[in-house]
């Protein structure tokens, strides 16, 4: 007697792929993160347009963004201070490509500045507007462009970037 089909189920290549080596589910993740102390705190306050530090008192600095540790001491900062909205550019770079990596006709502006009350080497790494290639430049002093009190969300992007200084905000 010879068999007319091997028994189970025949699958072609495509329902191989598409059933066999394929799942296909809607993963329920859900997480919880906690930016610690200091970040929390200093996220509140974006929302509330102010920008805070932590002062250490053995070493004397402002430390910005704020951090509970200071690492040149190792012992925990001592207190929070409110430091300026303004700063100086320390450094930039000028983007052609945008965050797709797409080609963009007007370029972005990213880079680090030194917010005035912090001690120095504290950079915020952020946008700058207002500016084109020809007059941007490091030493420029800028204030940072906040998003309205009920656009803000608690994040870095709370400021839209940071502007040059008007010649009667110096
Ligand atoms: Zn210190």
């Amino acid at each position: 007697m010879t068999e007319e089909r091997w028994p189970g189920v025949e699958l072609s290549a495509k329902e191989f792929y598409e059933k066999v080596t394929t799942v296909r589910f809607r993963p329920e993740a859900k997480f919880a993160w906690s930016a610690g102390e200091a970040m929390s705190r200093f996220l509140a306050e974006l929302q509330r347009g102010r920008l805070i530090a932590r002062t250490c008192d053995a070493c004397k600095r402002t430390l910005f963004p704020p951090r509970m540790f200071c690492e040149e001491c190792f012992r925990p900062t001592d207190a929070w201070t409110y430091v300026k909205d303004t700063g100086t550019i320390e450094t930039f770079s000028i983007s052609y490509l945008d965050l797709d990596a797409k080609r963009i006709k007007d370029p972005i502006y990213v880079g680090v500045v030194s917010v005035d009350g912090a001690s120095p080497k504290m950079g915020l790494m952020h946008f700058f507007g207002g500016v084109t290639p020809e007059t941007i430049r490091i030493g420029m002093r800028v204030k940072a462009v906040w998003k309205p009190p009920e656009e803000r969300e608690g994040s870095v992007l709370d400021i839209r970037h940071w502007r040059p200084l008007r010649e009667e905000e110096r």
